[in-house]
């Protein structure tokens, strides 16, 4: 069996999430998807506090053997051949400055990977919204703003894909225009604001949340008021 040959993926992933590498076929346990957490609150970003840890901590698996990172192990991505020779490289492990990577280490090579297999537009932005909390955890403004204006240009791209998933361009509509109230932009905010459609009532609840703080001038993050607009049940 070649080494790129697919039946090398472990078959049974979503049951004992127990996968294989798909860079150097090392058997290892997947994010589990029925992770216990508990919930605190949901900020403004749709960003998710647990009361236990920050999520971003176990958001990213790194292999132990060749330090290829991703998600959810499950997914294989497409040009696998080319992805192994780049991370058995010299270049990959160089990104590491020793074996125990930060979170912010972590993410930083998983946002190479990913431009590397050119991931869509709204993973690419996800990876920098992640970044730029964890530099705002870290105090570190610059940067934070830095990844915040590249979550702002891959979601404008991604918005532009067509044959969205309507939940997922609401979705993208939202982030868009809080990223933008973050940095300040209220005006570029409020007119991306208005894309939401409106007619159920989690995107109105989610509207009016975004638009009164646009209209207070206000960057931060407050707690959604609701968990339950979060969930998208009737998507
Ligand atoms: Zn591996």
């Amino acid at each position: 069996m070649s080494k790129y040959d697919p039946i090398f993926y472990s078959e049974n992933a979503g049951e004992d999430e127990s996968v294989l590498c798909p860079v150097c076929g090392r058997q290892l346990i997947n994010n589990p998807a029925d992770q216990l957490w508990e919930l605190d609150f949901i900020d403004a970003d749709l960003r998710v506090h647990t009361v236990q840890d920050d999520i971003l901590d176990d958001w990213l698996i790194m292999c132990p053997a060749c330090f290829y990172i991703d998600h959810d192990f499950r997914h294989v991505p497409e040009k696998r051949a080319e992805l192994a020779a780049f991370v058995q490289s010299e270049k990959y492990l160089s990104l590491f400055p020793d074996n125990n990577p930060s979170t912010r280490e972590l993410f930083s090579v998983y946002l190479i990977l990913q431009t590397m297999l050119q991931a869509p537009p709204i993973l690419i932005a996800d990876i920098h919204q992640r970044l730029c909390w964890i530099f705002e955890d870290d105090n570190d403004k610059p940067r934070a703003s830095f990844h915040r204006g590249k979550a702002i240009e891959f979601y404008e791209k991604a918005a532009q894909r067509s044959g969205n998933d309507p939940a997922v361009t609401q979705l993208i509509w939202y982030l868009l225009a809080n990223l933008y109230r973050r940095s300040g932009a209220f005006k570029k905010a409020k007119q991306i604001l208005l894309n939401l459609n409106t007619e159920k009532e989690r995107y109105h609840k989610l509207y009016l949340f975004q638009k009164q703080l646009i209209d207070a001038k206000d960057c931060s993050a407050p707690p959604l008021p609701g968990k339950e607009l979060f969930y998208d049940n009737d998507a």
